[in-house]
């Protein structure tokens, strides 16, 4: 029997094993196991290749639960005592110093690769027993309690291969059950291409579940993304979907991926219907090395729009050895990930010229994907350019290029852009649709959750347009095609106006600018309206957009357009002017002498500087200033008070307010009383 010392620095290294891999403790049996699927697949070779000549027999590996010990079984190469003295003495544990480094900064991407060693993270004892398939080779048996002494003796084994014994530890219990086996085989090995059996098959007997002679295989050693696209037909992908992620919608499209050259992969990749980022991450794509599964999260691998997507990608040319930041500057990795989005945008192409239909019908649950794609990935954006799609209020569907030749002649304004008009709610916005359709326009519906990103991100590349909502201003002025747009009324009269409404509009929803402007007879009298760009800036902000807080703290702003065309507008004007016409003449001659004097006051004393004026000049400008200002406010209060006792002025703003889903609560219900007065 031989006994020795394992050459490592640290006194006990499994302690410190156990630490640093606290948390993922379970990932021993992937590595255990994948060995012995190494050690068959290399049995077959040798087999191939004429080495070997004995028999391969069944090739199962087993894994099997007994009282206190977990055993995983294989009849691949297994070792000869020299193999054992230097893969499991000498390599491994001269690299345990290493491993532990690497571990330390959790750098091993789902902790994959750890080998042999791991096995030491549940157990307090590990044996190793087995046969080579050399001739003449005698079985071994190896053992080693976690300190760093270990023995090597010779013993008797039935059959080529190799048993690995875990003596499970006191404080890895779980690792004994046979429902966490279970789980585990399911989440690391279930498509590994040797068969795998733990227990028996079951059935129902007599009211009770037993065991029948058959093995129970955990895995599938075939799986759909290792096959030919050739020999697969729809229902097979459909089949590997649900079994990836059983009780799901079925996706919309796939993309088998098979590349050889200049590097590895395989992998299936559907597309999900996708409504809102809260279903985002629930199914994520599973990353394998060869068959083996490695981790869910493919962040740094694959682009982040690309996550969005379900299913597998296999590559044994990703490391997986290193830190998520340093893969992302992997040029192997970047290759990879080029070549993934390469690929699906090829496919949604083809997609789209094979059947536009099936496309446009499909498009409402691929759209956030592909905006995503499009804002966060200029490669994807450049291809993406041929198949991206935007929606009318009609649910028409155009390619910017196909829209672009629609709107041109139309929505061009006077300094050459073409404004394109959107709406963000079909209902909400329906008055302002209406508008623009009233004028031959076209409005598009983007009602995404990521078209405000789309839409800065569009305007950034196409020069020549801009896009506004259908409710940033008057249609006329959204597309300015003449340089002024006049108003009818007098500037006096607008002031007035101002004045008049000045207590009607809602003080708790945001700052309301009152203009006039000629909107046309059978456009609406009043109208809000709320600037494009500050709405803009607000809706960043409320997504979190950086250095947007600004925006965020500042209070809303709109617009309440009087439309001096319309008739009810006209009858306010010459009602208000028949009431209080007189009273407001009245004070308005009292105001002319105070203006004209404080006006030539302030023209004797301009080119004096503020301590040359004499006493008596300031108070008498003082006096007049306070005159003026009573006058006006005098004036102002009588519109106020007329605004307040009559019903016409606040029916129309309330109406405009209702139109913006604006009027709520008192306000409301108070416009339901006079409504119903006025009708009475
Ligand atoms: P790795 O698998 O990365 O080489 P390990 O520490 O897991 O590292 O294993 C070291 C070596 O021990 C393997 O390369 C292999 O030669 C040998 N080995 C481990 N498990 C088995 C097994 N079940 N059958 C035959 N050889 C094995």
């Amino acid at each position: 029997m031989q006994k020795g010392s394992i050459g490592v620095t640290t006194e006990n290294i499994f302690p410190i094993i156990k630490k640093f891999l606290y948390s993922d403790h379970e990932i021993f049996l992937r590595e255990l196991i994948a060995n012995a699927v190494d050690a068959v697949q290399k049995l077959k070779t040798v087999a191939s290749n004429g080495e070997f000549n004995g028999e391969l027999g069944d090739l199962t590996i087993r894994v099997s639960l007994e009282k206190d010990k977990l055993t995983i079984s294989d009849r691949g190469v297994g070792m000869t005592a020299e193999e054992v003295d230097k893969y499991l003495n000498q390599i491994a544990f001269s690299s345990a110093d290493e491993f532990i480094k690497k571990y330390k900064n959790q750098s091993i991407i789902g902790h994959f690769g750890l080998g042999f060693y791991s096995a030491f993270m549940v157990s307090k004892k590990v044996e190793v027993v087995t046969l080579s398939y050399t001739e003449g080779a005698k079985a071994v048996r190896w053992s080693c309690d976690g300190s760093p002494e270990y023995t090597l003796e010779e013993t008797e084994k039935a059959s080529r291969g190799t048993d690995i014994i875990l003596h499970i530890d006191d404080d890895s219990k779980e690792f004994l059950e046979e429902a966490r086996i279970n789980e585990l085989l399911r989440k690391y090995c279930r498509y590994l291409p040797v068969e795998i059996a733990f227990g028996k098959e079951k059935e129902w007997k007599d009211g009770k579940q037993t065991d029948t002679d058959k093995d129970h295989i955990i895995n599938e050693v075939n799986p759909a993304w290792t096959r030919k696209p050739a020999d697969m037909k729809d229902e097979d992908y459909m089949a590997f979907y649900s079994d990836l992620y059983p009780m799901q919608e079925p996706p919309m499209f796939y993309i088998h991926l098979n590349v050889d050259y200049p590097f590895h992969l395989t992998g299936i990749l559907y597309f999900p219907k996708i409504k809102s980022n809260i279903e985002f991450r629930k199914n994520r794509i599973q990353l394998y090395c060869n068959q083996v599964f490695v981790t869910d999260s493919v962040e740094g691998i694959v682009p982040d729009f690309l996550t969005l997507l379900h299913g597998v990608l296999d590559s044994p040319d990703i490391p997986l050895n290193v830190s998520r930041s340093y893969l992302q500057s992997d040029s192997g990795v970047k290759k990879i990930s080029g070549h993934i989005t390469k690929k699906v945008a090829d496919r949604l192409e083809e997609i789209f010229k094979k059947d536009r239909t099936e496309f446009e019908q499909k498009w409402d649950n691929l759209k956030l994907f592909i905006e995503y794609g499009v804002v966060t990935d200029e490669k994807f954006a450049e291809r993406a350019d041929k198949f991206l799609l935007y929606k009318n209020t009609d649910n028409k569907y155009f390619t910017f290029e196909e829209y672009e030749k629609i709107i041109k002649s139309e929505q061009t304004d006077r300094d050459k852009k073409t404004v394109i008009l959107y709406t963000t709610d079909i209902d909400a916005q329906y008055t302002f649709i209406e508008a623009a359709k009233a004028k031959g326009y076209d409005v598009l519906n983007l009602d995404g959750q990521l078209d405000i990103h789309f839409i800065n991100h569009l305007e950034s590349k196409k020069g020549d347009f801009r896009f506004a909502r259908v409710d940033a201003d008057v249609i006329d002025n959204l597309i300015r095609k003449d340089d002024e747009l006049p108003t009818t009324l007098p500037q006096e009269q607008q002031n007035d106006l101002r004045d008049l409404l000045e207590d009607l509009l809602p003080r708790n929803s945001g700052h309301f600018f009152v203009t006039c402007q000629n909107t046309g007879e059978q456009a609406v009298p009043m109208l809000i309206t709320q600037s494009e760009f500050m709405r803009r800036m607000k809706d960043m902000s409320a997504m979190g957009g950086e250095n947007m807080g600004f925006y965020g703290a500042m209070p809303d702003s709109y617009n309440l357009v009087i439309n001096a065309d319309h008739a009810l507008v006209k009858k306010l004007i010459s009602e208000k002017d028949a009431d209080i016409g007189e009273e407001l003449k009245k004070l308005d001659n009292e105001l002319t002498p105070v203006e004209s004097e404080l006006k030539s006051f302030n023209e004797s004393l301009k080119d004096k500087k503020e301590e040359e004026i004499e006493q008596a000049q300031k108070d008498r400008r003082s006096e007049l200033q306070q005159q003026e200002d009573a006058i006006r406010n005098c004036r102002k209060e009588a519109l106020k008070a007329y605004g307040k006792q009559h019903s016409l002025p606040k029916q129309l703003v309330d109406l405009a307010l209702l139109a913006n889903n604006m009027l709520k609560g008192e306000d409301l219900n108070k416009f339901i009383h006079r409504s119903v007065e006025m009708i009475e």
